[in-house]
């Protein structure tokens, strides 16, 4: 028996319990159902305590994640660049990390991230 052919009430109940970002990030993109099902503050937070538990390989190799579209993507791809330029004891996974944006993203929102940067 798939996750498919369960009910909607125990779909959401086994979803309440994965707390990986991969496997939340899988399931969302799955179809427009599983999508639905899948709450967009799990997947932040997940994704999260994915940056925190992996900062030192994200640095290392250069890659960000996006709050938004929730991809990882390279440092170049974020305003975030431009922060550690600008100030390099930047706490690169603090706080402020779920407003991220990747700049496809950001500029989708009308540039929110970057302007909150300045
Ligand atoms: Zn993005």
């Amino acid at each position: 028996m798939s996750l498919g052919c369960l009910p909607t009430e125990i779909q959401l109940q086994i979803i309440s319990y994965i707390n990986d970002f991969g496997a939340l990030r899988s399931l969302h993109r799955t179809n427009r159902h599983f999508s639905s099902l899948v709450r967009r503050d799990q997947v932040h937070a997940a994704l999260f305590e994915f940056e925190h538990s992996h900062k030192d390989w994200l640095i290392q190799v250069n890659y960000f994640p996006c709050y938004s579209c929730l991809r990882i993507s390279p440092r170049t791809e974020h305003w975030f660049q431009d922060l550690v330029i600008a100030n390099s004891t930047a706490d690169i996974c603090g706080a402020d990390a779920l407003s991220r944006r990747c700049r496809a993203c950001d500029a989708k929102e009308g540039n929110k991230f970057l302007k909150s940067l300045m």
